[in-house]
């Protein structure tokens, strides 16, 4: 079959044939639709990141998936030939307490595998097979955005986590004070999916970014009803304000220093973005820190993201699918054909927030 394959750590990505996977026991073998590229697929084939299987020369690309089951599904279940499909990322490590209690998203010895980045092939070939245990299905309505299930997914973990910061408070149900101004910075597929997902659950969303206002990321967040702030002059334009809930997702260390000073009394800071680690990062204040003890304040980090969050995830774009139809579709604002795959990573266009490789038309 063919695949779309880059050889880490030089990187690179070419369409290659590799041998057909054989379908074991309680798997199932998935036709591929499209393929969602992001900031970490460009880092593979840029030669930044990624290892391939253990004894293999290449890694087969891709983990933002959606496919069709083909073969191998239980009659009887929801996994049926025909059944739209989004397989999770990471496979736990099969050794710390936290795999075997089924969180690998939060694996403690780091030997887990990821398709499509860490030891493990991914899901930019003609078809893939995968335990039925790991494919969530999807409903027939969500084929032009079902794409965006896995970046939605670590969405989905990452204002989890938040909310869990938040009751720890532990106030009696319905008797608290309203938690209701979120921010979130970049706009990005994954801060613009996080705006979103806040915007559907009531919150108060300011979204900052480096651009005006012009840009279709600015344009989506006003049609949600989420505050967009250009930030290219700093923070101050933000004013003094301060939030219950801040999501980060731009992966810039500097950045995230700077939102210390935007937690609300109580307020949780949730870093989504993978920082540089090497570069002048601003250290945090004594000032900083102070506050983040007096006021009660947390910053947690979330990576990644479980079967749960995939479950999640397709719910919650079915609801946005609701609340704003056609805005999904328009954050997939580009699909080519998978054979351009190679051109696509070298250069993405301005603007474009989201772009889908697709292997197989509809
Ligand atoms: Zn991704
Ligand atoms: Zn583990």
């Amino acid at each position: 079959v063919r695949a779309l394959v880059s050889r880490p750590p030089t990187g690179g990505a070419e369409l290659i044939d590799v041998p057909p996977p054989d379908l074991g026991p309680g798997q199932v073998r998935v036709r591929v639709l499209e393929v969602g590229i992001c900031g970490t697929d460009l880092d593979i084939v840029a030669g930044r990141y990624g290892r391939p299987p253990d004894g293999a020369s290449y890694l087969i690309l891709g983990h933002e998936n959606l496919g069709v089951v083909e073969e191998g599904a239980d009659p009887n279940g929801p996994l049926r030939p025909g059944t739209l499909v989004v397989a999770t990322v990471r496979r736990g490590c099969g050794t710390c307490a936290f795999c075997a209690a089924g969180r690998s998203d939060f694996c403690a010895s780091g030997n887990y595998t990821e398709r499509g980045i860490w030891r493990a092939n991914g899901y930019l070939a003609e078809e893939y097979v995968e335990s039925a245990t790991e494919l969530v299905p999807v409903p027939a309505a969500l084929r032009a955005c079902a794409v965006l299930t896995e970046p939605t997914s670590v969405v989905e973990k990452a204002i989890e986590q938040g909310q869990l910061v938040w009751d720890r408070v532990a106030y009696p149900p319905g008797a608290g004070p309203r938690r209701s101004r979120a921010l979130v910075a970049g706009a990005g597929a994954v801060g613009l999916l996080a705006s979103l997902l806040l915007r559907l659950r009531g919150w108060d969303v300011t979204t900052i970014d480096r651009h005006g206002s012009t840009t279709l990321a600015a344009q989506l967040l006003g049609e949600a009803g989420a505050r967009h702030v250009d930030v290219e002059a700093g923070l101050d334009a933000l004013g003094d304000d301060r939030f219950d809930l801040v999501v980060e997702a731009s992966g810039s260390a500097g950045l995230d220093s700077e939102l210390l000073d935007r937690i609300a009394t109580n307020g949780v800071l949730v870093l989504t973005g993978i920082p540089d680690a090497s570069g002048g990062t601003p250290k945090a204040l004594g000032a900083q820190w102070r506050r983040l003890v007096l006021a009660n304040q947390a910053v947690v980090g979330s990576v990644n993201a479980n079967r749960t969050h995939f479950a999640a995830a397709v719910a919650d774009l079915g609801r946005l699918a609701g609340r704003w139809p056609g805005l999904l579709e328009r954050l997939v604002g580009e699909r080519r054909p998978w054979d351009d795959g190679p051109a696509v990573f070298g250069h993405r266009p301005e603007g474009t927030i989201k772009t889908a490789l697709v292997v197989r038309g509809a």
